[in-house]
């Protein structure tokens, strides 16, 4: 990209150089003496310093050896605080009147009249020019000063120029046939109408890019291509000619406010461009530096002096070499754009360095000298519209990147949040069905409690049950009577409604044992258990195994003639049960002792259950089968 602008740029820069070289070559200062109908020599050119106060009789009565032959081929004599005079002589060699164009291509000079002298000192023609001079005074405008000499066949004129100026006395001149002339300002015109049309471009071009971007570099490119085209106008003669107007101020110092401003925007412009405010050190300082500098050489301008003149030629060569400098040192250093200003610049720089050294005097007055600068603000303007377009094409591309960077991070991103909402997708799916799972678990944990309590309360039932029954009769045991007894003799004292026991014997037992055999004996136990819990069979009645063959029988709120009866009953139905063992009928009987009384304070089971035990064994004493009350026995 850059070698092909570089290539396109050269060779622009090598046709417009050939063009202008071309379009002057027979008309410069050095080929006065071309002109075969007019002779004049540059070496017969020579100046005199005027001292206060002169007018036309001082240099005309001035002996040759006054006068001063000019050291250079080109008319620069340097700064001088009053006027310069210039004499030279020229001859019409045809044999026919001639009409010639004498031109000062030079437009910034605040004085320069013109005097013509025939060979005998007569005045032939005297005009007073210059920038002081008022422009409405002028009949025709110009680029240039142009002077008309007529001269009669064979005659010498002598011709006088008196020339003043701020900057350097400098006097390109040509004479030129009215023709010529026409053509050459023609061309002239056509070449500045190019070179002005891309500074104008560019300016707008930098305008608009920075209204979209509003990147100061932009501006600042705007700003000095907006001065540049000051400075040219006023170098070129352009500014005089067409665009300061009637305005003396403008004419006098519009040419020396466009080069500060150059200078300035210039400044601006690198200090930008550059990010010099990143690299600092002596490349910043001086930055700074003459960005002040020029501000306030415009500045004073802008009051009405022009004070800093003669040190701003100084300032404007140490300028180009440091900008030069700064840019391949940050060029070296890896800098981009500092690659692209110093190609762009580089030549620009160097240009303009030659055009102050012209001015200066100190390299002559050529065509690369007066063109060159301008030329080079075109290539540098072209060349930069390059860099821009490549820094614009550099930056979308970054910004493709980077895009497509964002883009694939975007990707990823979602890539990895759809991954984290699948987890927890997974996740949140796992823990329902761990919680069903635990659900269930726990259902089923606490219906298997509630059976296993259900069957623990069976079984303590159970056990309750069976650790109040006698395994072999299932009516109450001993420790289920010795209980209810006691609770029943309390609630008796309590109520003292009566309270009934019974002791029922079974009448020799043993020999039933010993005749049929225990496990009959067990039968007989328990169709007689039977047989009493029919007879006790009121919900409060107790009945409950005694001990051995011995049964016992609690009757609440039953007196003992209740119980006698109730014996009687149990006696009765025992003796006559049907007891059958091996076909045949074994007779069983009983014997009872039943106590039964309102009870006193303080009894007590012991003392109920032996009553009851005396009229039980009173009973067997009496021959057995019977029923005995307590209250029946002595004492
Ligand atoms: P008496 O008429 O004086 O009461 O005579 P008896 O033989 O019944 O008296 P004794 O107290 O001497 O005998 C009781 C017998 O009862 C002794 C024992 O073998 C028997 N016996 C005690 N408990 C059981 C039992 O659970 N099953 C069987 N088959 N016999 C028992
Ligand atoms: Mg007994
Ligand atoms: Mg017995």
């Amino acid at each position: 990209m850059l070698k092909h602008c570089c290539v396109w740029s050269c060779g622009l820069l090598a046709l417009i150089v050939c063009s202008l070289s071309n379009a002057a070559l027979h008309n410069d200062i050095l080929n006065l003496a071309a002109d075969e109908e007019i002779r004049v020599h540059p070496s017969e050119v020579r100046y005199w310093v005027e001292p206060e106060d002169a007018d036309i009789s001082q240099p005309q009565q001035l002996p040759d050896t006054g006068w001063r032959a000019l050291e250079k081929t080109s008319i620069n004599v340097g700064k001088s605080s009053t006027p310069v005079w210039f004499r030279f002589e020229v001859e019409n060699k045809s044999g026919h009147r001639i009409q010639r164009q004498l031109e000062v291509r030079w437009i910034n000079l605040a004085i320069l009249d013109l005097f013509v002298l025939d060979e005998t000192g007569g005045t032939i023609a005297m005009v007073e020019s210059g920038l002081n001079t008022s422009k409405s005074d002028r009949s025709t405008s110009n680029t240039s000063w142009l002077f008309t000499l007529s001269l009669e066949p064979g005659q010498r004129q002598q011709i006088y120029l008196r020339a003043g100026s701020r900057f350097n006395i400098f006097l390109p001149m040509y004479i030129w046939e009215q023709e010529a002339l026409d053509q050459h300002q023609l061309e002239r015109y056509v070449w500045y109408g190019l070179a002005f049309g891309v500074l104008a471009a560019m300016m707008l071009y930098n305008l608009s890019l920075y209204i979209f971007t509003r990147d100061n570099s932009y501006l600042f490119y705007t700003f000095y291509a907006f001065s540049v085209m000051m400075y040219e106008a006023g170098l070129t003669g352009v500014g005089d000619h067409l665009i300061w107007g009637n305005s003396q101020w403008l004419r006098l110092y519009g040419f020396a406010l466009s080069i500060y401003l150059s200078f300035f925007a210039a400044a601006l412009y690198i200090r930008n461009f550059l990010e010099l405010k990143q690299y600092g050190g002596w490349m910043l300082h001086f930055n700074t530096f003459f960005v002040v500098y020029w501000l306030v050489s415009a500045m004073v301008l802008l009051l009405g002096n022009d004070y800093l003149v003669r040190v701003n030629e100084l300032a404007a060569l140490v300028s180009c070499i440091v900008a030069l400098a700064t840019s391949i040192s940050l060029w070296v250093k890896g800098n981009v754009s500092a690659r692209y200003f110093t190609i762009a610049w580089g030549g620009l720089i160097a240009l303009t360095f030659m055009a102050v050294l012209m001015m200066e005097g100190v390299l002559a007055y050529s065509m690369l000298t007066e063109n060159g600068q301008l030329i080079g603000f075109v290539v540098e303007m072209l060349l930069l519209s390059f860099a821009l377009a490549e820094r614009i094409n550099r930056e979308r591309l970054h910004r493709e990147v980077v895009q497509a960077q964002a883009l694939d991070l975007q990707v990823l991103m979602n890539k990895e949040r759809e991954e984290k909402l699948q987890a927890q997708h997974a996740m949140l799916q796992m823990q329902v069905r761990t919680n069903e799972e635990l659900e269930n678990r726990v259902n089923e944990r606490t219906q298997e409690l509630e059976r296993t309590m259900t069957n623990l309360e069976i079984a303590n039932r159970e056990l309750a049950k069976l650790s109040v029954t006698d395994p072999l009769t299932k009516v109450h045991n001993r420790r289920y009577f010795d209980e209810t007894l006691t609770r029943e003799i309390e609630r008796a004292i309590r109520t003292q409604q009566p309270l009934s026991l019974l002791l029922v014997d079974i009448d020799h037992f043993k020999q039933f044992n010993d005749q049929y055999g225990h496990l009959v004996g067990d039968d007989c136990l328990r169709l007689v258990a039977n047989t009493l819990k029919e007879v006790a069979c009121r919900s409060t009645d107790l009945v409950a195994r005694f001990g051995g063959e011995e049964f016992a029988i609690v009757l609440p709120d039953t007196d003992e003639t209740e119980a006698y009866s109730v014996a009687e009953r149990v006696r009765e139905k025992i003796h006559v049960l049907n007891f059958i063992y091996k076909g045949e009928r074994i007779p069983i009987s009983a014997s009872l002792g039943v106590v039964g009384k309102v009870l006193a304070m303080g009894t007590d089971a012991p003392h109920l259950i032996e009553a009851a035990d005396k009229a039980l064994y009173e009973a067997k004493h009496r021959g057995r089968n019977c029923s005995v009350e307590a209250s029946s026995l002595a004492g």
